[in-house]
């Protein structure tokens, strides 16, 4: 009787060790500078969220100085109910920060802000935009996301809000500049399954996808009327980018998913590790992007 005893709970220990490896609820927390950036990973987000982690969306600015007509506290109420509308198709909280659109500062106090969030989410993954980037807020977020890194295990830095034992992984998404170095990811992923999720959640933004930033780039004349036409309109620059991603990468989709399906997905995103937190290696990989097959 004891022996059986003994080998059920043996059962039940290894078990538990088993399931508490491989069913880790991951926190991923992406910060952007902008209301529509944290997007750039969504189909990423929603792979997790699919799986049954939690995804946080932050926007380090308010987003109220983008807009050819209309700026202040309108502006700033418009695209946070936008980024709402974003996060709650991804199943996520969109939070913004209130701080002014295209003047934000890599400021202690913004430090601080950032220190917390990452913390109080228990982030694991932390994804962000790299240093060297054509706008000063993206820049500015990135800086504030690394010397955030460190500094989140350090009892005495914001000492109200508990530590996190163990660093998160920083990660960069995915852009085209060039100096002083170019992008190199480290993890390529497969979207096709939530491309259109992904499409779905920057239609939330309609000021800045069919109003601002047409306008900014001398094409608003070009935007169609109708809610279905501008969304497939907008639809083809998104997934040509996230096909141009997995085609540019395609190596690196091949090792971690295999030849077969490697070859095969069309759509993906892409990481780099940042080097300042927890690095992503070939053992945990597949703890940190659990969707990716053995
Ligand atoms: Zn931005």
């Amino acid at each position: 009787m004891k022996i059986i005893s003994l080998v059920i709970i043996g059962i039940f220990i290894s078990c538990g060790t088993l399931f508490s490896q491989n069913s880790k609820e991951l926190h991923i927390l992406i910060i952007g500078a902008h209301p529509d950036d944290a997007e750039q990973s969504c189909g990423t987000a929603a792979l997790y969220i699919a799986a049954g982690h939690k995804v946080k969306l932050v926007s380090v600015t308010n987003g109220d100085a983008g807009h050819q007509v209309m700026g202040g506290g309108e502006l700033m109420r418009r695209r946070s109910e936008e980024a709402r509308k974003s996060g709650a198709i991804l199943g996520a909280e969109y939070l913004l920060l209130d701080n002014h659109d295209g003047e934000l500062l890599p400021s202690l106090e913004n430090r601080r802000k950032i220190i917390r969030l990452i913390r109080d989410f228990r982030s694991d993954i932390v994804i962000t935009h790299r240093s060297n980037d054509y706008h000063p807020d993206h820049r500015a977020t990135s800086q504030l996301v690394l010397d955030a890194a460190y500094m989140v295990t350090v009892p005495n830095i914001c000492p109200e809000s508990p530590i996190l034992k163990k660093n998160p992984v920083f990660l960069f998404d995915t852009d085209n500049f060039l100096k002083p170095t170019p992008f190199e990811p480290d993890v390529v992923v497969g979207i096709d399954e939530t491309i259109e999720k992904k499409i779905d959640m920057y239609d939330c933004h309609v000021s800045q996808f069919y109003e601002w930033l047409p306008w900014n780039d001398g094409i608003i004349d070009q935007v169609p009327k109708g809610k279905a036409d501008r969304r497939e309109w907008m639809a083809k620059g998104r997934r040509a980018a996230a096909e141009e991603i997995a085609n540019k990468y395609r190596g690196k989709l091949i090792s971690l998913y295999g030849t077969e399906k490697g070859s095969k997905i069309k759509y993906a995103e892409a990481f780099e590790d940042s080097k300042y937190g927890t690095r992503l290696n070939k053992e945990n990989i597949r703890v940190f992007f659990p969707f990716i097959p053995k």
